[in-house]
């Protein structure tokens, strides 16, 4: 079966954090008319996969599930070499129930120290996956590499930007313009493999 997902066509946006639904929904440019998770009062599923594929498909396929509609859903996260790719799946659960990032960040530089770690290298991965409410799936993956900068730097973006600076860049994700981290980013470099894939 070709699975293609047609301009203009209605896709809810299997996500409750506003930061992603934004990234996605600039990344998809327009191209289709979104409704968000959020605002359909869609339940968030537990995300009890270990991979960032298996939770973005679980996520997709609740929503298409529970909407009718076609649902597009990301996981994504922090991996620190030196930590054995945590928190990776974790990432949003290291900030506990307050989503308190500056805690989630402080915690990734002690347990640095804890290791004695020389190596500062992380990634960003951003799974995507589509769902249709009759079954079918695609999911696709996105990585961006660079160091890990303490202190944290700049107020913008989301989550752990301020301390993730991309190879080849001079700012962390949390200084740089958001057009340039849409540019070159995980759920960009995803997304663009969903495009090839269904587009
Ligand atoms: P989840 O995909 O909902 O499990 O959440 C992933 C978590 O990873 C987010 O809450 C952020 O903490 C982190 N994360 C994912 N993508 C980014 C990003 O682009 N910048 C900063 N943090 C991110």
């Amino acid at each position: 079966m070709v699975l293609k997902l047609e301009s203009g066509a209605r896709l809810v946006v299997a996500t409750h954090n506003p930061g992603k639904a934004r990234e996605l929904a600039e990344i998809l440019d327009g191209r289709f008319q979104l409704v968000t998770a959020g605002e359909l009062k869609l339940v968030e599923p537990e995300e009890t996969e270990t991979t960032f594929v298996g939770n973005a498909l679980l996520k997709a396929r609740a929503a298409a599930a529970s909407s009718g509609l076609i649902a597009i859903a990301d996981d994504s996260g922090l991996s620190v070499t030196a930590l054995g790719g945590d928190p990776g799946v974790y990432s949003a659960r290291w900030a506990g129930a307050d989503k308190d990032f500056a805690r989630a960040m402080q915690r990734v530089a002690n347990r640095l120290g804890e290791e004695d770690a020389l190596d500062f290298s992380a990634w960003f991965t951003c799974a995507l996956a589509v769902a249709w409410p009759d079954g079918p799936a695609v999911v696709v993956e996105g990585r961006v590499d660079g160091t890990l900068a303490f202190p944290p730097r700049g107020t913008r973006g989301f989550g752990y930007d301020p301390i993730f600076q991309p190879y080849g860049h001079a700012e962390t994700f949390g200084e740089m313009d958001p057009v340039q981290k849409d540019a070159i980013s995980h759920r960009a470099r995803a997304f663009a493999k969903l495009k090839a894939a269904l587009l």
